[in-house]
């Protein structure tokens, strides 16, 4: 067959699709998929919040459906009004196993030392994989990390009759930098707004305020603050906007953007680490020169599936180290973005380095003074005021630690090795 020949088209997927095949007939399928309007058998109790009363009355209803002491045991019953202003409808926790991968020797700007990494994950061979990289890095002496840039956004948007009212909305806007800041900075103590940007699409404006958060993720500090001065430009703009809405959903929020890869959501941190040959063979069992090559052929590949920036697996790290250290994990699909790069450096070992543009991460707020994740930071050093800059960059060397590892594994054939080895 001449190699351009055209690929059969599955334009016959239907055909072969169980649901159509051998699935309900169309009555039993109208059946299925109409609206039922009968009382749910089960129902939440009215009031969201935790006391010894609503957990009762849950787990009265759940007890003959699930194993109560899985998700309440005793000692999470007796902490249960800790968890009360980080959810709602709470029966309980569900444990993950938490591992350590490490030491990892960090030599940041913030973060300086030698870390022990928890992850919480279900997945066999994560921490494997990233203990086998931090231990690589460690032996090269440390990987360099720097933290770039700062920045989470709020981006309300507004709609105009016509683009001559828009523009005069803006005219207005641009006065008003020094009463937006004063009235954003009332809500909050170590929120910052620092910039305000401006986008105009036809008769829509969207207003990109950006604020520094101290040690805070962020994302409630600067929705409470941006919904302030949202309040003020509704009430003081000298065009009445004919709708407006607090996010416009430019802001990137949870999800991965091409605006964030060079620009920043959180904290923005580049790390590096030179490793001499030896050091490749020994911890990886394969050439820096494989490495390269994988590195180019991937590329090319994460090119053509329309990948934001080039790694292997940043989610995987960051995925593991938010759910242990109480960060929202949810923020992944925008931390988990950004750029790895391998190079033969001049002594013929490896360059490599990680950028990544979005790490949502915080040492105060949200679950970061629960139970088990207050712990998880502890054990890093890296809990409370001051500490999330160093969070920012121990986060960043960490996935240098998996692209490291996992590539290696892809270079020496025991990427599927290791997973059925230690997952079968
Ligand atoms: P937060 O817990 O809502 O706020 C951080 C709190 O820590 C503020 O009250 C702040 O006080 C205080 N604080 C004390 N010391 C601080 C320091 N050194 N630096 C900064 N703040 C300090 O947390 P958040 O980070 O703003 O929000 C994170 C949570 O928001 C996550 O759990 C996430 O799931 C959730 N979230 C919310 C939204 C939303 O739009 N509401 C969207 C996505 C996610 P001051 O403000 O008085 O300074």
């Amino acid at each position: 067959m001449s190699v351009f020949a055209m690929p059969k088209l599955n334009l016959s997927h239907h055909d072969n699709n169980p649901v159509f095949n051998q699935g309900p007939q169309s009555e039993q399928l109208e059946q299925l998929m109409s609206p039922h309007f009968e009382r749910p058998a089960l129902r939440l109790t009215p009031s969201p919040y935790i006391s010894e009363k609503n957990l009762a009355k849950r787990w009265d209803k759940l007890s003959p459906l699930t194993d109560r002491d899985a998700l309440l045991d005793p000692v999470t019953e007796q902490q249960a009004e800790l968890y009360n202003k980080n959810i709602e409808h709470f029966i309980g926790t569900v444990k993950l196993p938490v591992g350590l991968a490490g030491p990892l020797r960090v030599n940041g700007l913030h973060a300086n030392g030698d870390y022990f990494i928890p992850l919480a994950t279900t997945e066999a061979a994560l921490v494997a994989s990233y203990n086998r990289g931090s231990q690589l890095i460690t032996a090269a002496g440390g990987a360099s990390a720097m933290l770039l840039n700062e920045g989470v956004t709020r981006t309300p948007v507004f709609e105009f009759q016509n683009l001559a009212d828009a523009g005069q909305f803006v005219a207005w806007v641009v006065t008003q930098y020094d009463h937006f800041k004063q009235v954003a900075e009332s809500t909050t103590s170590h929120g910052q707004l620092h910039d305000i940007n401006i986008n105009i699409e036809g008769n829509h404006v969207y207003l990109i305020f950006e604020f520094h958060t101290g040690d805070a993720s962020g994302q409630n500090m600067v929705t409470i603050a941006t919904n302030e001065v949202f309040n003020y430009i509704l009430d003081h703009s000298p065009i009445s906007p004919q709708d407006a809405f607090l996010d416009g959903n430019l802001s990137g929020d949870k999800k991965p953007n091409a605006h964030t890869l060079r620009h920043v959501r959180g904290k923005k941190v580049t790390a590096e680490i030179q490793l001499t040959r030896e050091l490749v063979e020994k911890y990886l069992h394969t050439t820096p020169e494989q490495m390269v090559k994988f590195g180019q052929m991937t590329t090319t590949g994460a090119a053509l599936s329309g990948s934001i920036g080039v790694n292997a697996h940043y989610a995987n790290a960051l995925a593991a180290l938010y759910i242990a250290c109480g960060q929202d994990a949810a923020c992944v699909s925008e931390s988990a973005i950004g750029i790895t790069r391998m190079e033969l450096n001049k002594q013929g070992g490896l360059y490599a380095c990680v950028t990544l543009p979005n790490l949502m991460v915080g040492t105060v707020g949200g679950g970061t003074h629960l139970p088990s994740q207050k712990a998880c930071l502890e054990l890093m050093g890296l809990l409370g005021t001051g500490k999330a800059k160093a969070l920012a960059e121990v986060a960043a060397v960490l996935c240098l630690a998996g692209e490291l590892s996992i590539v290696g594994a892809f270079c020496a054939g025991h990427f599927s090795r290791a997973h059925q080895k230690l997952a079968r």
